[in-house]
């Protein structure tokens, strides 16, 4: 059954696999209702790799179906066998782990470095939530010798799951791995431009036996997003992507059936060296936390405020290593990133670029796309901005960062925090009281001192203020795939 939704692919590496085209509904890849697909481009070179089928809102309904006829059997089922299920899901990806990369690499465009890295962490975080699927502990509740009253963590249901292009098979890990491991259905979307690593992890789920309807994933565009956020059977939704798009999600949660919503959106994350940093380890950080991924990251440092006694000095370092981080083929060991995802990104980066120059900006390196096919972006630094510029308010979601001066701790402080959002933020400084002192201050979900972009499976991962809602990753990760009962016995009396 449905051979003819896969395709042989051959990656720029030499590895030729059977690409998975359908929709996988009920562990199968079916054909989309209407028969309508679409393209898939590999950023790096403009061609086109393959095309998959779209869902729209009647294939949404057939995957809803599927999830919500398994739910029960699903929830009862023995958390240990949950737990065994995400096991054996980690170990096949880990099986399959130069594949996934590759695709990755093709498909988004990044290094397949990075994407290796990528595939890494996904195992890692399927394999932290395979512990936790026999630990999802209630509480005894002791109220008066009369009563006896305790607490179960129940699963919501049929949850839907909205994934964004930049970090396509970790961002579905982080969303499958709770929900699943709690005892939900899913109905996840992938994003439009980068389908392909979600079709083949479908397969592998079908292939260490997830039960038919547990596990749904369906390619397709934002009015299909827009569907499963609205849709009344689904019980809550999960997205991650920009904060636009998540205020979308929000409200159509709350006008259709209040379904409960986790959103994990932009970001415009300051990056902190103070006077006494180890400079080398600081501005490798700050190289990492803006050119990693292309700078396609929603906590990107992309606002760097350096001492002024140091500054003249990172300046020069960070301009240089700059100019030793330049794009190229994702499958060139010497790229140190690859091409922006979609030309749609190209422009809209190239667009800000021009902002910058126009409001005056100084700029110190790059600031031009590369004169060959894909989407590169040269590496590119602005100094001499203040904080009312567009490059440093807005998120722009590449390779662009600005630099910034100050002299105090507040004045630093009210920089960082003159931003709607509060994703993350980086501080390097070797003084311990003065690095808690500003990560406590802070107004952002994570904090990183003398690292940044250091993501791990058991640390909780999701924005303050207009950054989102919710946490992926770690034990709170649980949480959003939970509902809490409560349960009193009356009546006991003494005998
Ligand atoms: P971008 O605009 O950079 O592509 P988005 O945040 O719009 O980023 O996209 C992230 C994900 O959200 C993708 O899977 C996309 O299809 C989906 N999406 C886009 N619009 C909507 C919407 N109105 N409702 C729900 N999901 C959407």
């Amino acid at each position: 059954m449905g051979s003819n939704t896969f395709v042989t692919v051959k990656t720029a590496n030499g590895i030729e696999y059977q690409q998975p085209t359908g929709l996988f509904i009920n562990n199968e890849f079916v054909p989309s209702i209407s028969g309508k697909k679409f393209a898939v481009e590999n950023p790096s070179n403009e061609d086109h790799i393959v095309d998959v089928y779209e869902a729209e809102e009647a294939d949404v309904d057939v995957a809803v179906d599927a999830a919500e006829k398994v739910f029960d059997s699903w929830a009862n089922e023995q958390p240990k066998k949950r737990g065994l299920l995400l096991s054996r899901l980690a170990d096949k990806i880990e099986e399959h782990a130069d594949v996934l990369a590759a695709i990755e690499s093709t498909d988004n465009g990044k290094t397949l470095n990075m994407a290796k890295g990528d595939v890494g962490l996904v195992v890692d975080v399927f394999r932290f939530y395979a512990g936790w699927a026999d630990k999802i502990y209630g509480d005894v509740i002791e109220t008066d010798p009369d009563h006896f009253s305790y607490t179960r963590r129940e699963p919501l249901g049929v949850v839907g799951q909205i994934i964004p292009w930049n970090f396509p098979l970790l961002l579905a890990s982080w969303k499958l791995g709770p929900a699943l491991a709690t005892g939900n259905t899913v109905v996840l979307k992938s994003a439009e431009s980068t389908p392909l690593s979600a079709l083949y992890l479908a397969n592998l789920v079908k292939e260490v036996g997830f039960p038919p309807g547990v596990v749904n994933i369906i390619s397709g565009f934002g009015k299909t997003g827009a569907y499963i956020a609205s849709h009344m059977r689904i019980k809550k939704v999960a997205f991650t992507g920009s904060t636009a798009t998540g205020r979308f999600v929000m409200k159509a949660a709350a006008t259709s059936n209040l379904k409960k919503v986790t959103l994990e959106l932009g970001g415009k994350s300051p990056h902190i060296i103070f006077e006494d940093a180890d400079l080398e380890t600081a501005v490798e950080a700050v190289r990492v936390g803006i050119f990693f991924n292309s700078g396609e990251v929603c906590c990107a440092g992309s606002r760097i405020y350096v001492h002024e006694s140091v500054y003249d000095d990172v300046v020069k370092l960070f301009k240089a290593k700059a100019e030793q981080s330049a794009p190229g083929d994702p499958f060139e060991k010497t790229s140190w990133y690859g091409p922006q995802t979609s030309r749609i990104q190209l422009d809209r980066i190239l667009q800000y670029i021009e902002e910058g120059k126009k409001e005056g900006a100084k700029l110190l390196t790059g600031g031009k796309r590369i004169d060959r096919k894909g989407y590169y972006i040269e590496p590119t630094i602005f100094t001499d901005v203040n904080e009312n510029m567009k490059i440093v308010k807005e998120e722009i979601f590449g390779p662009v960062v600005t630099l910034t001066k100050f002299k105090t701790v507040d004045e630093v402080l009210q920089m960082a925090h003159d931003t709607q959002y509060g994703l993350a933020a980086g501080i390097h400084t070797q003084n311990l009281s003065k690095a808690l002192h500003v990560a406590n201050s802070l107004h952002a979900g994570t904090v990183w001192i003398n690292t940044f972009n250091d993501f791990h499976a058991q640390v909780p991962f999701g924005g303050y203020n207009q950054s989102g809602t919710g946490k992926e990753m770690g034990k709170e990760g649980l949480d959003a795939y939970t509902q809490v009962k409560a349960v009193r016995i009356g009546g006991i009396t003494k005998h």
